[in-house]
């Protein structure tokens, strides 16, 4: 049957390894022979040990693992033209031809390049008599499929990405340990959550963790925001409140772009609730850590199915990210979920919100 790689690339998150075993456990059923590319894009350009064939037992007693068991790393030489061709003859030699990628937006726009280049690629190769012309025919096109492994879920056209939930439910246990002390000495917590561009896991586990206030990106306060903040905290205490807590994602800022760090709220809050030390908590990567949840057990394995599934029958080479929208498995072209994301991304740091908006929602109404 024909040879297909899986790997794991960027930022890990949980739920990769449900989705990997699903690549896995459907290629071999569906009589394809599966290949690990393990540490990201650097076990392609690596080849050896980088690449290697899996078994059904392999992937056995991964589900309820977080991380990922094939390893993921960030790959300076897949930027470069000499290292999408290392990965290519590296991965033609297996007969490789079909990718399923599970990563970020940086991977998946690799993917993309690379599937882009992959004619190219193997006729240098085979010019640089690297490579047999029977091996190139053999092998034309690269077909990739992308999952969304990303706990910011920051991917445009789909609702949750791999890994969200999971983060979700590191956060609120922290939020829901902090309130206990909070509330013990009237004190408050500012909680600080990752999401650069993205202030999903802030709002989140704002509405979920019944927060006091929140910061994100995408809804940056104006001027006169630490008026606002601190009277509005005062209230509370004044209405007999003795458990605040203040979520800040970590790329908030300001109408005009200035950054608004868990420091400063923190800062604020000490200054202007009546000599009130705040306490400033930085999750940082226990979010990415950790067991992952039902869903990001159920889902991924849903995708990593249907991924594969699509990667097997496609005849043409178009590259497809596999997402959640509306509860239903759906294939968006990557290229598309590609632009809308930087177009979210763009639209945000130009703090032009109604784009962002736009961009994030109805990209995929069609
Ligand atoms: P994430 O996938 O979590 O967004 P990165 O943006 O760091 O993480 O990307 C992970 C890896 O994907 C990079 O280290 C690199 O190997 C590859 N990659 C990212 N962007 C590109 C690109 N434009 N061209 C080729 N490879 C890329």
């Amino acid at each position: 049957g024909p040879a297909l790689g899986v790997l794991t690339s960027g930022g890990d998150a949980q739920g990769m390894n449900a989705a990997v075993r699903a690549v896995v456990r459907t290629a071999l059923r569906l009589g394809a022979r599966p290949y690990a590319v393990h540490e990201g894009w650097g076990g392609a350009v690596a080849g050896g040990p980088g690449i290697r064939p899996l078994g059904w037992d392999d992937v056995g007693g991964v589900l309820h693992v977080g991380g990922t068991v094939l390893g993921s790393a960030r790959c300076q030489e897949f930027r470069t033209r000499e290292g999408r061709r290392a990965a290519a003859a590296n991965l033609v030699r297996h007969g490789i031809d079909r990718l399923v990628v599970i990563g970020g937006d940086g991977s998946l726009r690799g993917a993309e390049e690379f599937r882009q280049e992959w004619p190219e690629l193997l006729a240098e190769l085979v010019a640089a008599g690297e490579l047999d012309e029977a091996v190139r025919l053999a092998h034309p096109r690269l077909a990739v499929a992308g999952l969304v492994g990303s706990i910011d879920n920051d991917l445009a056209g789909t609702d949750m990405t791999i890994g969200a939930d999971t983060a979700l439910h590191r956060i609120l246990e922290a939020v829901d340990a902090l309130r206990s002390t909070a509330a013990s000495h009237r004190r408050t917590f500012v909680v600080e959550v990752m999401g650069r561009h993205c202030g999903y896991l802030a709002l989140m586990a704002a509405v979920a963790g019944g927060a006091d206030a929140v910061l994100v990106p995408e809804d940056p306060p104006g001027e006169g925001w630490r008026d606002a903040l601190a009277e509005h905290l005062l209230a509370a205490r004044g209405a007999g409140l003795r458990d605040l807590i203040v979520i800040v994602a970590e790329g908030a800022t300001d109408r005009a772009g200035n950054p608004i760090t868990s420091q400063d709220v923190g800062a604020l809050v000490t200054e202007r609730l009546g000599g009130e030390g705040a306490r400033v908590t930085v999750l940082g990567h226990v979010q990415r850590g950790g067991r992952p949840s039902a869903y990001d057990r159920w889902m991924p394995t849903l995708l990593g199915y249907a991924a594969t599934q699509h990667v097997l029958s496609v005849a043409d080479a178009s590259a497809t990210v596999l997402g959640v929208r509306h509860n239903c498995i759906t294939l968006l072209p990557l290229e598309r979920a590609i632009a809308a994301t930087n177009a979210v991304r763009d639209a945000v740091a130009a703090q032009d919100f109604a784009a962002a908006r736009v961009a994030r929602g109805g990209s995929f109404a069609s």
